[in-house]
């Protein structure tokens, strides 16, 4: 049987791909905001219903730049989870700013809001949550937080591509979210990411930033960095875009046989569906309680490997316990995080998972069982 990898990047047919670079071998215009570029970024301000949307070569060069044009005092503190990629940190961090590590809910594995308040000091000057899975964090008690103590709100909405709160896109909430649209994530641009806000004074810093902080043929304004979308990145987008609502359905349905076989085993823990959201179906994250099941997130990670099935342990080791930070955070401060990370792992998922598939993996899990 043929191995089953933890996800496998959504694609147009190569036709409709060339079909879409042809005229980059008429124009030569390779990068530097062109018109593939110039579509897509109109393409998603319309789509994610946003004001404003500046599009980067990956993600965490958005976040970073995001993060470095809120004007953050150098050594602030910044509120963050530590149930993340390690992106989200190392922004913080690659920003001369400190991360403060808030705990995680236990039933959506998002920023636990309630814990908000008894971390901030008199250095916080931002909150960075993550939307992890495509789950909506607590917006509102968030936004009232950051009111109330004058605080910058940055997204790492990753995972959140297409989501919607409420009806409204989850590019919308805070001062600015970040998508990112690596290969891996629901929308791809092969790698690429966005930061999407609705002021308007943000979008020339932005864009001076990802291109060395050059304002004009003449005039360098400050010392940026190169993280710019290419036009073959900005092509893939377009293509995949076309294509977005039948890829989320097809995910959902997998999503749907997961569930269909998984939900009430004792010991399996399923993430519950978040009422007023409209998701993605971006990850399906399973804990695993060895108590009740019998057996570990380990010993089911091994399982499923022994039988060519990729599963993720997404996420784990928690950021906060990274070897680069030579233990300048304790872990034990975040133990709901510290929990879930010891027993989570995401299932393969992608929209052209066959239903086979999913019952072949779901199979070797019950077989964990004891
Ligand atoms: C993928 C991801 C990023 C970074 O995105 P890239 O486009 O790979 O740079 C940041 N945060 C989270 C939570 C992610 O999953």
């Amino acid at each position: 049987m043929s191995n089953i990898l933890v996800t496998r990047s959504s694609m147009p047919d190569y036709e409709e791909y060339c079909e879409e670079i042809k005229e980059l071998w008429d124009s030569h215009w390779l990068t530097n905001m062109g018109t593939k570029h110039k579509q897509l970024q109109a393409k998603l301000e319309n789509l994610l219903n946003v004001p404003h949307v500046v599009l980067y070569t990956n993600g965490h060069l958005a976040l970073e730049n995001v993060l470095a044009a809120m004007n953050l005092p150098k050594g602030g503190e910044v509120i963050t989870s530590p149930f993340t990629f390690a992106s989200t940190t190392h922004a913080i961090v690659r920003n001369s700013l400190n991360p403060v590590f808030c705990d995680i809910d236990p039933t959506y594995y998002t920023m636990d809001a309630t814990k908000i308040e008894s971390l901030i000091t008199d250095k916080t000057c931002a909150i960075v949550p993550v939307h992890v899975y495509g789950n909506v964090c607590n917006v509102e008690e968030i936004e009232r937080i950051a009111k109330k103590y004058g605080l910058k709100v940055i997204y790492d909405a990753a995972h959140a591509f297409g989501v919607k709160y409420k009806g409204i896109s989850t590019a919308c909430f805070g001062d600015a979210s970040m998508y990112s649209f690596h290969a891996t994530k629901v929308f791809n641009t092969i790698e690429g990411g966005s930061v999407c806000f609705s002021n308007d004074a943000l979008v020339q810093t932005l864009n001076d930033m990802k291109n060395f902080g050059i304002r004009g043929p003449e005039t360098v304004e400050f010392v940026g960095g190169n993280a710019k979308m290419n036009e073959f990145q900005a092509a893939m987008g377009i293509c995949n875009l076309r294509h977005l609502d039948e890829e989320v359905a097809k995910r959902k349905a997998v999503v749907e046989q997961y569930r269909s076989r998984l939900s009430g085993v004792d010991g399996i823990i399923l993430c519950p569906t978040q009422s007023d959201v409209e998701p993605n179906y971006a990850y399906f994250p399973v804990v695993f309680e060895p108590t009740q099941f019998g057996a570990t997130r380990n010993e089911v990670f091994d399982a499923l490997a022994e039988q060519g099935i990729g599963a993720r342990k997404y996420f784990y080791p928690l950021t906060n316990t990274f070897d680069c930070f030579h233990g300048a955070y304790d872990v034990n401060q975040t133990p709901v995080a510290l929990h879930i990370s010891k027993r989570v792992l995401t299932l393969p998922l992608y929209a052209d998972l066959s239903m086979d598939d999913v019952n072949r993996i779901c199979d070797v899990i019950l077989c964990c069982k004891k």
